[in-house]
């Protein structure tokens, strides 16, 4: 039998790409709308991702609203024919030039960082902290931040930012990865062991539950999630946390010392973003325990450092999912490990965008996670 020669793969004309497509772009503040534009060609070590599905993520209504976090070539992005959204999945249907990490014709999710490749931090493997962030002529990436994003037909992405995606997982599941994978990131960067560990999830918002979901998968013992919805708890029990506490009805320092008969825990990954988090998060952890925060207060808040001294504390910050969490957590889900799929509440399809912002960002029938299935299957 011989091998069919490379060019004659039934595969080569399955995906007929189109010279334009249509994408969503962003205005001025709160201005989204649809328009045709030509679709993007892939580079060295890029591809050309045909997006099947995106989810919704707070920061993509953060940016729509204020800009930032997005940054193109160091300014805000409005009015630059910006396409937003970075938790997007699709199918890769051209291949750069010298590509051969990946097929025509693969199943593909995203994280969202491309570092420069060439700055110190890159070199490190901290790509989401790249000292070229936003700069596109120096080879950062950020779909969706500071390069075109997922709301459109189309999108070019780094190889090095693409994980497979198996046949049996859905395309609204695959979305979720990213999110997922930036749990993951932040358990990463505690540096821990974690099997057999405590850990605090404080938030059950997207990154909060799926660090229930992580946690657990990598063996932490206990789980303990806090927060105020009795809802979104209980959907954390289900991703696997061993106690859900409602601060609305208990303290969540006095609850984690309770269920750790007063140990406490080794970790707390901060997913809230409340004021006081950081000073909750210290009396959890135990000394010399590590808190790593994955949501940021509005505002400047007050936080008591001697006690973080004096304890022996350890913070850390992240942005995104840093050192390929996200191919990790794509393994977790492979294996079903958790049931990331709990977390998704609605879908949308492509011509509803600014329905499914509106769904995620008021919380509408107690949305978490909105999909857009931006091509109908
Ligand atoms: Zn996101
Ligand atoms: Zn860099």
């Amino acid at each position: 039998m011989t091998r069919p020669h490379p060019d004659a793969h039934p595969r080569s004309n399955q995906y007929p790409i189109p010279d334009r497509m249509k994408a969503w772009v962003l205005g001025g503040p709160e201005e989204l709308s649809v328009i045709e534009k030509p679709v993007p060609q892939p580079g060295p070590a890029e591809v050309l991702v045909r997006v099947d599905a995106i989810a919704v993520c707070a920061t993509d209504i953060e940016i729509i609203r204020h800009g930032v976090p997005a940054m193109i070539d160091g300014g805000l992005p409005f009015n630059r024919g910006f396409t937003p959204g970075h938790e997007y999945m699709g199918t890769v249907v051209r291949l750069g030039p010298t590509v051969d990490e990946f097929q025509v014709g693969d199943r593909v999710t995203v994280e969202v960082h491309a570092g420069c490749g060439r700055c110190p931090r890159c070199r490190e493997g901290m790509y989401t902290s790249c000292l070229n962030y936003g700069y596109r002529a120096k080879g950062h990436r950020a779909n969706g931040f500071s390069t075109d994003g997922g709301f459109a037909e189309y999108a070019v992405n780094n190889i090095n930012t693409l994980a497979h995606v198996p046949d049996e997982m859905s395309d609204a599941e695959a979305t979720l990865v990213v999110t997922a994978g930036t749990a993951m990131y932040g358990l990463d960067v505690m540096g821990g062991v974690i099997a057999g560990e405590g850990v605090v999830i404080i938030g059950p918002g997207p990154i909060g539950l799926m660090g229930v979901g992580v946690a657990k998968a990598l063996g932490a013992q206990p789980v303990i999630l806090t927060g105020t919805r009795d809802r979104r708890l209980e959907m954390g029990e289900r991703l696997g946390a061993d106690h859900i506490v409602n601060v609305g009805r208990e303290d969540a320092v006095e609850a984690v010392q309770r269920l750790t008969q007063g140990k406490g825990v080794q970790y707390v990954l901060e997913c809230s973003g409340a004021p006081n988090a950081l000073n909750e998060a210290a009396r959890m952890v135990n000394r010399g325990g590590r808190i790593c925060l994955a949501a940021f207060p509005a505002d400047p808040v007050p936080v008591d450092l001697a006690y973080l001294v004096r304890n022996n504390i350890y913070v850390f910050g992240i942005r995104g999912e840093g050192k390929s969490a996200t191919h990790r957590a794509a393994a977790l889900m492979t294996q079903k490990r958790f049931d990331a799929k709990l977390i998704h509440t609605h879908t949308f399809s492509f011509a509803d965008v600014p329905t499914a912002m509106r769904y995620a960002r008021e919380r509408i029938e107690d949305a978490i996670k909105v999909v857009v299935q931006i091509r109908e299957t």
